[in-house]
C-alpha cells in the first residue's frame, strides 16, 4: 500500500530487487506460486508477496523461505508471488511504476463485479482469475506488503475481531489496525471466507512491513513470516532459520479502529496541510488536515490517528487517508 504527501527528500531506496531466477517458475503450474504438502493433515496456510510489484520486502521474505528449504510440518505451505507482470518493471529511480500494470490488484476480490461476459479482463484481473482457487484454499493467509512513506509497521486485520486477536496473540507489528478496506474494490485479505463473521477459523493479516525502500521492512517481513508460520502450526521455530525472528516488544501492539477512510473526490487533486505520518494523533476535533476536491478534510473526534496518508496515487475514489481511534 502507500502513503504520504510528497517526500520532501526521499531517502535512499536501499532494497534491490530479489534475484528470483528459478524461484519464479512455481511448483504448482502456476508462475510463481509454490506448494509443499506435509504427510501430516494441518492447515492450509499461505503467504502472498508482490501483490504490489514495488513492495520486495514480502518477496525477499519468501525468497529467503525457498532459499532456507522451509517445509510444513503438517497441512501445507503455499508462497505466492503475486504480480511478477508489475515486479518485472520495477525501477529503483521510479518505483511507483511498478505497483500494477493496468489496475491494483488489491482491489478485484470479492463479488469481483468487474467480470462480465465478452469483456475481457486486464492484466490484473487475469491474475486475479489464476489465483482466486489458491487464496480460497487457504485457511490462514498472511500477506506482506509496503508503504510508500516511512512509518511504523502495521497490521490490517479487516473487521472481525478474531482475525487482530490472532494477530495480537504472534506479538507483532507493533501497530493492529481494524479497518474495512477500500471503496475502490475489495482487498484480497477481505476475499471470501476471510470477509466472513462465522468462519473463525480462517485467519487472514495484511502487513505494511514499513517503507518500499527500508532494509528494514525486510527484517519485518521475515520476523513476522517467522511469527506466522509458527503460530500457524506449519513449523516449529527449530524449522526457521533463528535471525528471522526479532525480540518481542516490549508492549503489547496498539489496537486502532479505523472510523473513516477519506477517498478522493473528483475536482481539485487533493492537498494535506503538512506531511502527516502514519500512526500521528491529532489532538482537536475539527483540526483541518488537508482538502478533497476543495473541500475541506477535518478530523471528527478528538486523538484522532492517521493511518497512511497518502497522495501517491490519488485518483478518483482512491483512499487518501484513513482516520482511527485507538481501542
Ligand atoms: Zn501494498
Amino acid at each position: 500500500m502507500n502513503s504520504s504527501t510528497a517526500a520532501p527528500s526521499s531517502p535512499r531506496f536501499e532494497l534491490e530487487p530479489p534475484p528470483l531466477g528459478a524461484w519464479r517458475k512455481g511448483n504448482t503450474g502456476l508462475e510463481g506460486v509454490w506448494r509443499f504438502e506435509a504427510p501430516k493433515p494441518g492447515r492450509e496456510v499461505l503467504v502472498t508477496a508482490l501483490v504490489h510489484g514495488n513492495e520486495l520486502c514480502g518477496a525477499w521474505a519468501l525468497y529467503e523461505a525457498l532459499e532456507a528449504g522451509v517445509r510444513p510440518r503438517a497441512g501445507a505451505l503455499t508462497l505466492a508471488f503475486c504480480n511478477l507482470a508489475a515486479f518485472d518493471r520495477f525501477d529503483p529511480e521510479n518505483t511507483d511504476r511498478s505497483r500494477f500494470v493496468d489496475q491494483d490488484f488489491n482491489r478485484l476480490w470479492g463479488a469481483m463485479p468487474w467480470r462480465c461476459e465478452g469483456v475481457v479482463p486486464n492484466r490484473e484481473q487475469r491474475r486475479v482469475l489464476e489465483l482466486q482457487g489458491v487464496v480460497e484454499r487457504a485457511d490462514w493467509m498472511l500477506d506482506l506488503h509496503s508503504m510508500h512513506a516511512e512509518g511504523p509497521p502495521l497490521g490490517l486485520t479487516g473487521l472481525m475481531p478474531h482475525h487482530a486477536a490472532q494477530a495480537a496473540s504472534w506479538g507483532a507489528p507493533g501497530i493492529l489496525v481494524a479497518d474495512a478496506g477500500h471503496a475502490a474494490g475489495t482487498r484480497m485479505r477481505d476475499h471470501g471466507r476471510f470477509g466472513r463473521t462465522d468462519d473463525e477459523q480462517a485467519v487472514a493479516l495484511l502487513v505494511e512491513c514499513g517503507w518500499h525502500g527500508a532494509a528494514s521492512s525486510r527484517t519485518v517481513a521475515l520476523d513476522v513470516l517467522h511469527r506466522y508460520l509458527v503460530a500457524s502450526e506449519c513449523a516449529h521455530a527449530a524449522d526457521l532459520p533463528g535471525h528471522w525472528r526479532q525480540a518481542d516488544a516490549a508492549q503489547a501492539p496498539q489496537r486502532l479502529q479505523v472510523t473513516h477512510a477519506v477517498t478522493v473526490q473528483l475536482g481539485q487533486p487533493p492537498s494535506f496541510a503538512e506531511r502527516y505520518t502514519t500512526g500521528q494523533m491529532i489532538a482537536q476535533a475539527g483540526t483541518v488536515i488537508g482538502h478533497d476536491g476543495a473541500a475541506p478534510v477535518s478530523t471528527p473526534y478528538d486523538d484522532c490517528v492517521l493511518v497512511m496518508p497518502s497522495l501517491a496515487h490519488a485518483t478518483p475514489g482512491a483512499t487518501m487517508v484513513r482516520l482511527a481511534r485507538a481501542v
